[in-house]
């Protein structure tokens, strides 16, 4: 069985737990975004997962990426998926307006890729960096970065990369070797290799952006002498970057994501915010990358108990104590033993859920101002 979207259980969670249409609605970013509106962006997006992102988990992983000298390809269907994906507009929901985006509310974006993770987790891990590498070019790419590189990362239109860990250096960043070599027209040449990369190479999309962690020459020792520069796939003249995938990694159960190792051999970039100062750039993506972990978290459980809560309610073992017992045996969701199982995972996927959500309501919140208490409520009884 595939994963079906749970709308009924997060929309209880968005309206009759957080309140989320009234909290929201009253800010004035969202003055277009009544609930009519979002409900429709939740249908949709409950559609295209169960229709078209969850039939794929299983060629995902049984089929998964290949490598073939260089490239990768990603598993039947995943390219196509991906296509009407980012063309439908699901990656830009919660980007600004005036770069390409729809302006909602985070917290949609965050149901979203919630259900994309549980449907399928592999695909998933494409799209899944992207918003945060949008938000790092946004506050800490050039204006020249910005024109090149920001509306094809808020759309989904190319797909982006976070290259930190290399052989010797995973928690550990501080350690990192990659070197960037100043040139004179103010570009860089990156040399290094890294490993553990998501989406280091494939064919979803025309271009790949990594943003990768480099020394300079004069750069002081351990994670404050790290600096972040941008080194696409394809450079703007349409030329191949020297950026290239040496293998994919071997990862249990997540065959769909094709994890690399990237060697950059003076590979072309440019700086992303200041020098030596590009742990802090970086971590912009980084932290929109551990939530959107916490995410996947939720999707997988709920994923589980979907197989769990099915299985249950088919097949029959023993007798279930009860007032009047039955002759033939029951079906084990009536055991209290399996009762309780079940009922633990709705709790632990209720619970994710609230803090999920809650986190993007009020990082959303606490970035706009006036902040709701100072705003008159919209659509206050509005549900989603
Ligand atoms: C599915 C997947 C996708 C990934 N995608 C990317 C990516 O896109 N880009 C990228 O750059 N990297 C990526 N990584 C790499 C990931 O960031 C590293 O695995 C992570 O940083 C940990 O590094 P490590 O595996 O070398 O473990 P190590 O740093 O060697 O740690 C080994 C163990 O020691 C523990 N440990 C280390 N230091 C401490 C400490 N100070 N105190 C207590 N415990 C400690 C760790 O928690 C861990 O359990 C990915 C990894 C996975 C599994």
């Amino acid at each position: 069985m595939h994963y079906r979207a749970p709308l009924a259980d997060i929309q209880f969670i968005l309206n009759d737990v957080l309140h989320a249409p009234a909290q929201l609605l009253a800010l004035p970013c969202f003055a277009e975004a009544d609930a009519e509106l979002v409900q429709q962006v939740l249908e949709e997006a409950g559609k295209f997962v169960t229709n078209e992102v969850a039939p794929l988990q299983e060629v995902g992983d049984t089929i998964g990426c290949t490598f073939d000298a260089g490239r990768v390809t990603t598993p039947p269907g995943f390219k196509e998926a991906y296509q009407a994906f980012w063309q439908a507009g699901w990656p830009a929901l919660a980007c600004a307006p005036q770069d390409g985006g729809q302006g909602l509310p985070a917290v949609l974006e965050a149901v979203l890729f919630e259900m994309l993770s549980g449907a399928n987790h592999g695909w998933t891990m494409a799209p899944g960096l992207l918003h945060g590498a949008y938000e790092c070019i946004k506050h800490h790419g050039s204006e020249a970065l910005k024109a090149e590189y920001l509306e094809k990362v808020a759309t989904g239109e190319w797909l982006a990369t976070m290259c930190l860990t290399e052989p010797h250096a995973g928690s550990d960043l501080g350690l990192v070797r990659t070197k960037a070599q100043p040139r004179a027209d103010g570009s860089y040449r990156v040399s290094g290799t890294k490993i553990f990369i998501s989406g280091g190479e494939h064919d979803l999309t025309g271009n790949i952006v990594h943003l990768v962690l480099a020394r300079l020459p004069d750069a002081p020792a351990g994670p404050k002498g790290l600096s972040l520069f941008l080194a696409p796939k394809l450079l703007p003249d349409g030329m191949r970057n020297a950026v290239h995938c040496e293998r994919i990694e071997e990862k249990m159960g997540l065959h769909g994501s094709p994890t690399c190792v990237m060697r950059f051999d003076e590979a072309t970039a440019w700086m992303i915010g200041e020098p030596h100062r590009g742990l802090g750039a970086m971590f912009v993506m980084m932290n929109a990358a551990r939530l959107h972990v916490g995410l996947q978290g939720i999707g997988l459980l709920e994923a589980a108990w979907q197989k769990a809560d099915t299985y249950s309610k088919e097949r029959r073992q023993m007798r279930a104590p009860k007032a009047k017992m039955s002759s033939a045996p029951d079906l084990i969701s009536e055991h209290p033993a399996m009762r309780r199982i079940l009922s633990t995972q709705r709790a632990w996927i209720d619970g994710g859920r609230v803090l999920a959500y809650r986190t993007a309501i009020d990082s959303t919140c606490s970035n706009t101002t006036p902040t709701p208490s100072a705003a008159t409520p919209r659509n206050a009884g509005a549900a989603w």
